[in-house]
């Protein structure tokens, strides 16, 4: 008879753990119905609810093959509005892909389903040949160039949700003839005879040692300073997993912890690190993959206004 007691009373409080634990909501998202490799997935979601996480993920064959954590931008008519920003790698190959958003709060909220095209972009092939110790210092098994990539892939996929900085239209850092585009496909030819195949991940220009570089937009200066193959390097953080990075420079006149402003001198331009002559390397990092910086030039990143117009209007 206890034991029954108890019995009711548990399946009553599964009862009520069900009805809360599983109490649904439909968000409005608004996303494109496709997206360029080397550009950016931008998924807007509202939501009536608050949560504590939205994940967004791209999904093949029921597996994630690229997710990225959303933030909340602002509020409209009683709902929070949250953005998910996922950088498509120029090498993710084309096709439709599943989308799934899920929302947290102490248990799941919602989980949205819709589909995506990958729309393929044609990358040029260059032929890149290295002198003795430049090949020294590309294959070279150094533990401590090792320590260095680990670092740098750990900083850029770090999620900090409150680091809203910049929504806006990003700046080219320098004026100068670009000598290397985004997407670039490499073949390096090592002095010895190996050959390596690898991707040019960012923009460089062909600028003089010692042209002024600008942020391309209001971020917070997360890493200043040397490292072995990129030379001095900058990174700075616009907005949460956006990342702008600017290699080989000569001189770096910001700190790590320090606010810029776009336009804002954060350095002069080099040779330094793995460079085979003069000039910028310009990298722009979304949700841990390289994307076309030429693309941010274009468009805001985050255009609120017109976000807030469409919601306003349904
Ligand atoms: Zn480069």
């Amino acid at each position: 008879m206890k034991h029954r007691r108890y019995f009711c009373l548990l399946t009553f409080l599964l009862f009520i753990n069900l009805i809360y634990a599983d109490e649904q909501i439909t968000p409005d998202v608004l996303m494109p119905p496709s997206v360029k490799r080397g550009g950016i997935l931008k998924a807007v979601v509202v939501l009536s609810r608050s949560v504590n996480d939205i994940l967004l993920e791209i999904i093949k064959n029921n597996s994630t093959v690229l997710s990225a954590h959303a933030f909340r931008i602002g509020t409209i008519k009683d709902k929070d509005i949250w953005v998910g920003l996922l950088g498509i790698p120029s090498y993710m190959e084309k096709g439709m892909y599943n989308i799934r958003i899920t929302g947290k709060g102490s248990s799941k909220i919602f989980v949205y389903k819709a589909n995506i095209d990958i729309l393929n972009v044609t990358y040029t092939h260059e032929k890149i040949a290295l002198n003795a110790s430049l090949s020294k210092l590309r294959s070279g098994k150094d533990p401590k160039v090792r320590e260095q990539t680990e670092e740098l892939i750990k900083l850029l996929n770090t999620f900090n949700s409150g680091s809203i900085f910049s929504m806006g239209v990003f700046h080219k850092p320098v004026s100068g003839i670009v000598s290397a585009r985004f997407g670039d496909r490499r073949e390096y030819r090592y002095y010895g005879g190996e050959v390596v195949k690898n991707i040019h991940n960012g923009i460089d220009f062909a600028v003089p040692v010692g042209t002024d570089v600008h942020a391309c937009a209001d971020g917070l200066v997360v890493f200043a300073g040397k490292r072995i193959i990129t030379g001095n390097s900058v990174i700075i953080e616009h907005l949460p997993e956006v990342y702008s990075l600017y290699y080989h420079l000569s001189a770096i006149t910001v700190k790590k912890g320090q606010m810029v402003r776009r336009d804002g001198i954060i350095g002069k331009s080099g040779e330094s690190g793995l460079a085979t002559g003069p000039h910028l390397h310009w990298e722009v990092i979304v949700s841990g993959a390289a994307v076309d910086p030429g693309e941010l030039c274009k468009n805001k990143i985050i255009d609120k206004m017109n976000i807030l117009s469409i919601i306003e209007r349904q």
